[in-house]
């Protein structure tokens, strides 16, 4: 029997709400549930690599940690380079830095200054949309190494969060919206 494909409506579902999770007031969107999943976790990966094939894409760039786990199967599948985006400290080379405002204080993220090609077509992916200041400092640190991001591709996206008005001018994807 054919498998049926996946949709967004299966990877919504699947999605589980933890309230008050890393701290109270913060409603996390854990997605163990969609990776614990073989169907839904390939069938996200296929949706995160979208209208890309083989070829048209030379790096997928994943954000620590999360978006890792999605950025990495999508190089795969789009026979592409995977390249980290980290937090501060991590990566062991030389690295480019950006910091980003948090609610309460800051957080920076680092590239390798030699990650990728200058021209390079880089997808960017992470799990989740929330304010959008982890996807611009990445956005800036593409632009250091003069990457072109092609699109920046989100699994969630907190719409009540506005995170699309700072990435205003990118292409901006996300599967499921809350
Ligand atoms: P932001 O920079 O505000 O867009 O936050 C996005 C980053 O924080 C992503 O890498 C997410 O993994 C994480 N994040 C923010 N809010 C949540 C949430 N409610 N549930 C799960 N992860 C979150």
């Amino acid at each position: 029997m054919p498998v049926q494909p996946v949709s967004v409506d299966d990877i919504r579902r699947a999605i589980r709400n933890v309230p008050d999770f890393p701290q109270a007031g913060i409603q996390f969107k854990d997605i163990t549930p969609v990776l614990g999943d073989p169907r839904l976790f390939a069938g996200c990966v296929d949706l995160l690599a979208g209208r890309f094939a083989p070829g048209e894409v030379d790096a997928v760039v994943g954000i620590d940690a999360r978006g890792f786990i999605l950025a990495a199967a999508v190089a795969y599948k789009l026979r592409a380079a995977f390249v980290p985006i980290r937090k501060r400290g991590k990566l062991p080379f030389k690295t480019y830095e950006q910091s980003y405002d948090l609610e309460y204080g800051s957080n920076t993220v680092a590239l390798h200054v030699d990650a990728v090609k200058p021209g390079c077509r880089a997808l960017l992916v992470d799990d989740l949309l929330a304010t959008g200041g982890t996807a611009w400092a990445a956005v800036e640190l593409l632009k250091q190494v003069d990457a072109r991001v092609l699109e920046i591709c989100f699994m969630i996206e907190l719409g009540f969060l506005d995170g699309r008005k700072r990435l205003a001018g990118l292409p901006v994807r996300s599967l499921v919206t809350f």
